[in-house]
């Protein structure tokens, strides 16, 4: 384990052993344990040209834990600004929310999908790896990239009850899934369209095949259009990423 690792490692255990301590919110819990409120953030590894990976804690605990992922692919950026509206403002209760607004930040400086190494995160991952090449080049083995290997070190550590994976531009959710009632409720709220996303045959090396196979709990890929509008991904669609779950956005 090199140096830096362990210094990631050693960062991310004590922030988030600290996490629940931050904030004491302004109200009354319901009943029993009142929750404690989030804000930290995490930088949970960092890309092959050196970029921080950013995770953003915010919520409350009590609720489901919840981890949003955008920009996997360095083109594919508006849905970031759905992450940063839920990272920025208010309070959000009835949530335990993890964002990473930009998941590939050298593809996003770059404007490319893939990441520095010219690897296609969402292939790179270890479950039902296969080596591809072109358009989806999966990189020289399973777990090859630093954007991989610090998504799977946080996901180990955080162990999410959902997760969706924020895309674009296929414009739906995926029904090809491990969990259709979460697909249901996802497209039913962001006001997508349920397709399969099949990947031109079997989905080789993706993030949420991994984590659906490995957890419990359930990962989704959800795709905007190429053009959402800026209006949709700042106002609309945070709100109803929240309604998703019941969770709302308090007054301080
Ligand atoms: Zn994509």
């Amino acid at each position: 384990m090199r140096l830096g690792t362990l210094l990631t490692t050693a960062l991310l255990s004590a922030t988030l052993a600290t996490s629940s301590l931050v904030a004491t919110p302004s109200y009354a819990a319901a009943a029993g344990k009142e929750p404690r409120a989030f804000k930290d953030k995490v930088v949970i590894g960092h890309s092959v040209q050196g970029r921080p990976i950013t995770a953003w804690h915010r919520g409350e605990t009590g609720g489901p834990k919840v981890l949003l992922i955008a920009t996997m692919h360095g083109n594919e950026g508006a849905p970031r600004t759905i992450l940063r509206t839920l990272r920025s403002g208010r309070q959000i209760h009835g949530i335990n929310l993890w964002v990473v607004p930009v998941y590939n930040p050298d593809g996003y400086a770059a404007h490319t999908r893939k990441n520095a190494h010219g690897v296609d995160l969402n292939r790179n991952f270890s479950y039902h790896w296969a080596d591809l090449d072109g358009g989806y080049e999966s990189g020289p083995r399973a777990g090859s990239e630093p954007e991989t290997r610090a998504m799977m070190r946080f996901l180990r550590k955080i162990r999410p009850d959902r997760i969706i994976s924020f895309h674009q531009p296929l414009n739906g959710v995926d029904t090809d899934t491990k969990n259709q009632r979460f697909s249901v409720r996802v497209a039913r709220a962001l006001h997508l369209q349920r397709k399969a996303f099949t990947c031109g045959g079997v989905c080789h090396g993706t993030m949420t095949g991994w984590f659906n196979h490995h957890f419990r709990g359930s990962a989704l890929t959800a795709e905007y259009p190429a053009h959402p509008g800026r209006r949709r991904m700042a106002v609309i669609a945070p709100r109803q990423v929240l309604s998703i779950w019941g969770a709302t956005r308090g007054k301080g």
